[in-house]
Formats: C-alpha cells, sequence, structure tokens
C-alpha cells in the first residue's frame, strides 16, 4: 500500500445549541458544559491531529444531546433525555437537519479520498470522563478498531507502540473504555468500505489530561501527532 490518506473527524466537538432548539435546553446548562454535552478537549486535539498531517476534516460542535452522530438510527442513545420525548416528525426533523449531514459529510470524504492502491485512515477523535458511575479509568489513551480487520489491528498495535516510544507516561488500551465493534461511525463505515480500503479508528483520550493545564494538554497532543506519523509510516511500509 504505497500511502495513506489521513481523515480527521470530531463528533462530539461542541455544546453549541443551534436557536431553533434553545427553549429544549433552557436552565441546562451544567448539563451542556459537562462531558454529557460534549467531549472535552477532543476537538482542539483533532485540530492539531489535522494540521499536523494536512487531514481532510469534518467535525461537528454541535451538543450531543440534541441528536448524537457517533450513534446509530434505531439506538436508543441516538436522542439524549432532553430530546427523546420529542414527537416522531420533531425527532425526524433533528435527524435530518443534523444527524444525516454530519454522517453523509464523513462517507463523502472517506468515498473521496479512497483511491485504488489507496487506503483511507479515518481517526474520529474522542474524550472520555476519568470517573464514570463511581469507576476510575486508570488510562491515559484508548484505540478502537475492529479485531476481526487485520489492517485494523495492525494499524492500532503500531499506533500504540510508537505511542508508547514517544511518551512512555502514557498508557494506552486497545478496544478501552469501549470495544471498538460498539455502535458508532467507524463501525457503521466498516460495513460501507472494505477492510483493505479503510481503516477506522476511534481515538479516546482522558479528559483528564486534555483540561486545566494547556501546556500539557499540548504535549499529549504533540506525543499523539508524533505517534500517528509513525504509525502512518508503518503502514505505507507494511500495507498489503
Ligand atoms: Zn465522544
Amino acid at each position: 500500500m504505497p500511502e495513506a490518506a489521513l481523515l480527521i473527524t470530531c463528533e462530539h466537538g461542541g455544546a453549541r445549541v443551534p436557536a431553533t432548539y434553545a427553549r429544549l435546553f433552557a436552565g441546562r446548562t451544567r448539563v451542556l458544559a459537562s462531558h454529557r454535552g460534549y467531549d472535552r478537549g477532543a476537538l482542539p486535539l483533532a485540530r492539531q491531529l489535522a494540521r499536523a498531517h494536512g487531514a481532510a476534516t469534518v467535525f461537528s460542535t454541535t451538543t450531543r444531546l440534541l441528536v448524537d452522530p457517533n450513534r446509530s438510527l434505531g439506538h436508543p442513545r441516538l436522542f439524549s433525555e432532553i430530546t427523546r420525548l420529542l414527537a416522531q416528525d420533531e425527532r425526524d426533523a433533528l435527524v435530518r437537519r443534523h444527524w444525516l449531514p454530519y454522517r453523509d459529510a464523513v462517507a463523502a470524504q472517506v468515498a473521496r479520498l479512497a483511491a485504488p492502491g489507496r487506503r483511507v485512515v479515518h481517526v474520529a477523535v474522542h474524550s472520555f470522563a476519568p470517573v464514570l458511575q463511581g469507576r476510575r479509568r486508570c488510562f491515559e489513551v484508548g484505540l478502537l478498531y475492529d479485531p476481526a480487520r487485520a489492517p485494523e489491528s495492525c494499524f492500532a498495535r503500531a499506533w500504540q507502540g510508537a505511542l508508547g516510544d514517544e511518551a512512555p507516561a502514557l498508557r494506552v488500551r486497545l478496544n478501552q473504555p469501549y470495544r471498538g465493534t460498539a455502535d458508532g461511525l467507524t463501525t457503521a463505515l466498516r460495513r460501507s468500505f472494505r477492510p483493505d480500503g479503510y481503516v477506522g479508528i476511534e481515538l479516546e483520550v482522558n479528559q483528564r489530561l486534555l483540561t486545566g493545564d494547556a501546556r500539557r494538554a499540548r504535549n499529549v497532543g504533540d506525543a499523539v501527532v508524533a505517534g500517528l506519523e509513525r504509525a502512518l509510516a508503518c503502514e505505507a511500509a507494511n500495507g498489503s
């Protein structure tokens, strides 16, 4: 495989509420600002990765509490507790106006970048809460992929290895805190694109590292960028 085309996306980049839906979120400032409203620190990291590699990008800055672009239609958490009880036609409108355009934009970028002899590497950038339901997550980075797709396994392991060299203090786990085959955007795209043409990795970074200390966040970003660069080089050398 001579080269890889890189696509960086960020599904939960912001907590923006479109004016049409402002009434639904009155008095919900706290939940919007929490990890449930968006992935804290994910968007700056996604921008840093994209800038460093000159990658194509698709970012969402609309709150996931409206309709979640990382959930499939019919998934119980596609809508949040704030939008779940809306009338069917209002939920359909949310899908039409917000969910579908985002999903279509990402699929269109993958299709545009795909070419014979070239693999698309799609990195979906997310962040996770350090403590969830009382359980502390004792690692810094998760790389989520489908173990049944050899090019993804290979890429995730190469990135994990490179990150270990770049920043030995970062604990990098494969398919944690979630399974790479769970419902999500990369899982959906795998149904449309073959393993030798599409590598979909969800990057999950602990929010503890991305919020508060800006210099630390930048350092983590630098390590992730350098690790990705080495994984891409490895991909070019070893891909088949
Ligand atoms: Zn997320």
